[in-house]
């Protein structure tokens, strides 16, 4: 499977997802049409597919223009399903959806929504998790509680270190100085973060990173690291209580 990304209003990522195969393309949580149209348009590709991963506005803003354009089927949470405009399949955690031959395993993942979805690839080792994990960062917690959000995460975080993290939006930078502020021990995370300055500085997109160093450095994958804990002040407190004191903190920064 072939991937593109559609970069889509301020910092937004759309996913053009392309099984040359099958013919099947797909693109994940559409901010709007007219950039998807534009690359469809500039590589002669026909759309097929349609995932969303929640409601928000600025994931599905593109989906009924698309559909009536294309005909494509809309696939998004069943836990949701009356927020995704257009919505044909309603999916939802263990379920398998075949995309033109390439397989994707559904996940529930609430907290930044009730209703959001993750999807992984397994062959291709790419996941499209939305507004959940971030490069170095998590989505805020609109509708959902830490503990939620903590056991969403982890679900994630026992897919495989080389999986491709898929997220929707560049938000790495300032991701990265609150990380730094909030983990300052981790040497790891700090090289991460020089990096991520000379990429953008260069202009150069942050997404996708790989999930093993998100394991590494993403301080909202690492709330059962005593370090992590340590540096906020919770040593031997569970991990929900410092994933909530993170989440709390960055809301703050
Ligand atoms: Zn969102
Ligand atoms: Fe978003």
């Amino acid at each position: 499977m072939e991937i593109e990304r559609i970069p889509c209003r301020k910092d937004n990522y759309v996913w053009l997802l392309h099984e040359s195969t099958s013919g099947a393309v797909a693109v994940v949580d559409p901010a709007d049409a007219e950039p998807v149209e534009a690359r469809l348009a500039a590589r002669g590709l026909r759309l097929t597919h349609i995932l969303n991963t929640h409601h928000h506005g600025d994931h599905v803003g593109g989906n009924l223009a698309l559909k009536a354009r294309w005909n494509c089927k809309i696939i998004g949470p069943r836990a949701d399903a009356a927020r995704i405009p257009g919505i044909d399949a309603e999916v939802g955690d263990g379920d398998m959806y075949d995309i033109g031959g390439a397989p994707a395993k559904v996940f529930d993942v609430p907290g930044h929504t009730r209703g959001h979805i993750a999807y992984w690839f397994a062959k291709d080792r790419a996941l499209f998790c939305g507004d959940t994990i971030f490069a170095l960062g998590c989505g805020r917690l609109f509708e959902g509680s830490p503990a939620q959000m903590w056991n969403s995460l982890g679900k994630l975080r026992a897919l495989p270190d080389d999986t491709q993290v898929y997220c929707a939006h560049e938000y790495t930078q300032s991701n990265a100085r609150f990380a730094v502020h909030v983990d300052p021990g981790n040497v790891a995370l700090a090289a991460r973060a020089k990096e991520i300055d000379i990429a953008r500085a260069r202009g150069e997109a942050t997404v996708p990173s790989p999930l093993g160093l998100e394991k590494r450095t993403n301080p909202f994958l690492r709330a059962d690291d005593p370090g992590l804990a340590a540096a906020v002040g919770l040593t031997g407190a569970p991990p929900e209580a410092v994933f909530a004191a993170v989440r709390a903190a960055k809301d703050q920064f």
